[in-house]
């Protein structure tokens, strides 16, 4: 049951999903109490906002190794715990080759056991954030107090962690106008949208990255046709969205010792839409391409109309011959989440409020994560996810989170001069958590891997 009423808390995390239950673990696991700890948002479970995206994507297997899972302490691995749990070691030869991904199913029941385990629910009060105030207490103490979107009070923290998820859905421009059609707009969607392919239907995906490969092959699968259309050729592969070496906590720490301007200009040339080789997809297309059902197209769409088939839709292409008219189904746009801080309304409150130094779409964050002015040794105000990327490159992924919450904690802990759960005490709960997890895991069925 969540809180009824609002409190004081040591740590708020302004937000209910993967981020708060990484924080919320790490703290619990340190030897923070179930009070020191509150969690603002209204979903009942913290995989509820990813797990939609993934059900509308038709996702199976997380993009992340092995290393990026839930429990408090990095071993097992995610690989280790899955072949324990379903008795398999197929899984450890997958991980050592580095063909391994957890199946959505697997590691989102981890997720689950860990936070209903460490009661993840009783420290969350069921309410969105809609203002933060700087304040000091009588004894010269920094809090932040924290108000509801109808700017009531709803409790104060030390420190606040913002882990608010992606922005809203982000469509090429011609696109979000074409939406505002009634008569095409249900022709067009975002790849994290719902949405349903017709058997006999043609349908352009834009995008080549991994969200566009998966409607590739939900579209497949239904039976229709398919024109993936990219701008440039089809990018080199590239399984994560970023290099490997920026998944592991040395290569983070070698991204922060650039300056902010060197840090973006190196994502500006990492992040790239990235094509990821899977086995199981490349078989998919290889089939559809036999059978006449799918072909790739480079140009971009410059005009759009309803027509015959639902939509005909231009496109022009900068690298040789011009795609042209298309009779089309529909449109599916990979396009992802609007990336500019100033989306998120709660960031833009607080970036025009307190003047938040920009560099572009992005706040200019401190190497903690910290938002400068507001971020204090003795208070902290930190940001994770995406919207830290240039801090934290794979910052949008379960291990740039852990990475983010674990040093957003040690930091809490430092301040409030914390005294740590001892070792033995942290093996037990490690321990317990795992084998709890591997007992539900158990009863899940196995998900197919894909590379
Ligand atoms: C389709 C898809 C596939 C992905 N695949 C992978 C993958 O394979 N591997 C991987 O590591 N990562 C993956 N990710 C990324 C991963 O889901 C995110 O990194 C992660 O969910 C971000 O955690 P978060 O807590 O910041 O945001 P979320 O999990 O999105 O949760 C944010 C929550 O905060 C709430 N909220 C927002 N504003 C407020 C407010 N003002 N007050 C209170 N609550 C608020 C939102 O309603 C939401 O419930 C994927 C993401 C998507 C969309």
């Amino acid at each position: 049951m969540p809180l009824e009423a609002p409190r004081d808390s040591t740590i708020a995390v302004v937000g209910d999903g993967f981020g708060s239950t990484l924080i919320h673990t790490t703290a619990m696991y340190l030897g923070f109490r179930p009070e020191d700890v509150t969690i603002y948002g209204p979903s009942t479970t913290p995989i509820g906002t990813y797990q939609q995206f993934a059900t509308n994507l038709g996702q199976t297997v997380l993009r992340s190794e092995s290393e990026s899972h839930f429990l408090p302490a990095d071993w097992p691995t995610f690989a280790q715990l899955n072949a324990y749990s379903h008795r398999d070691v197929r899984y450890l030869w997958r991980s050592i080759k580095r063909k391994y991904n957890p199946g959505v199913a697997e590691i989102m029941t981890q997720a689950t056991v860990v936070a209903r385990d460490l009661g993840w629910d009783a420290c969350r009060y069921p309410h969105r954030v809609g203002w933060l105030q700087r304040v000091t207490d009588g004894q010269g103490r920094r809090w932040f107090q924290l108000f509801d979107e109808q700017a009531n009070p709803i409790g104060r923290a030390k420190h606040v962690a913002l882990s608010l998820g992606h922005g809203p859905l982000a469509f090429p421009p011609l696109l979000a106008r074409a939406r505002e059609d009634p008569r095409i707009a249900d022709r067009i969607v975002q790849g994290y949208e719902a949405k349903q392919y017709l058997p006999q239907g043609r349908y352009v995906v834009l995008g080549a990255g991994i969200a566009s490969v998966n409607e590739w092959a939900n579209a497949l699968d239904a039976g229709a046709k398919v024109l993936a259309l990219t701008r440039n050729p089809i990018a080199e592969e590239q399984d994560l969205n970023v290099p490997r070496c920026l998944f592991e906590s040395r290569g983070i720490d070698a991204f922060q010792r650039l300056d902010f301007d060197q840090r973006i200009a190196y994502l500006g040339s990492v992040l790239r839409g990235t094509h990821p080789r899977r086995e199981g997809w490349k078989a998919k297309v290889q089939k559809g391409q036999a059978e006449g059902r799918f072909d790739a197209l480079i140009g971009e769409i410059d005009q759009i109309e309803p027509g015959p088939a639902g939509l005909r839709v231009h496109a022009t292409s900068q690298h040789g011959e011009d795609p042209g008219w298309l009779d089309v189904t529909g449109v599916v746009a990979a396009t992802g989440f609007d990336k500019n801080a100033l989306a998120i309304p709660l960031l833009r409150r607080l970036i025009e409020h307190y003047d938040i130094p920009m560099v572009g779409p992005r706040m200019r964050l401190e190497n903690d994560c910290g938002v400068p002015p507001l971020d204090h040794e003795d208070s902290r105000l930190m940001v994770m996810g995406l919207t830290a990327n240039a801090v934290v490159p794979n910052g949008d992924t379960i291990h740039g989170l852990k990475y983010a919450a674990r040093r957003f904690v040690a930091d809490c802990a430092r301040a409030e001069k914390l005294r740590q759960r001892s070792f033995p005490s942290r093996v037990r709960m490690q321990l317990h958590l795992t084998r709890r997890a591997a007992a539900a895991m158990k009863r899940v069925e196995k998900t197919t891997q894909l590379a």
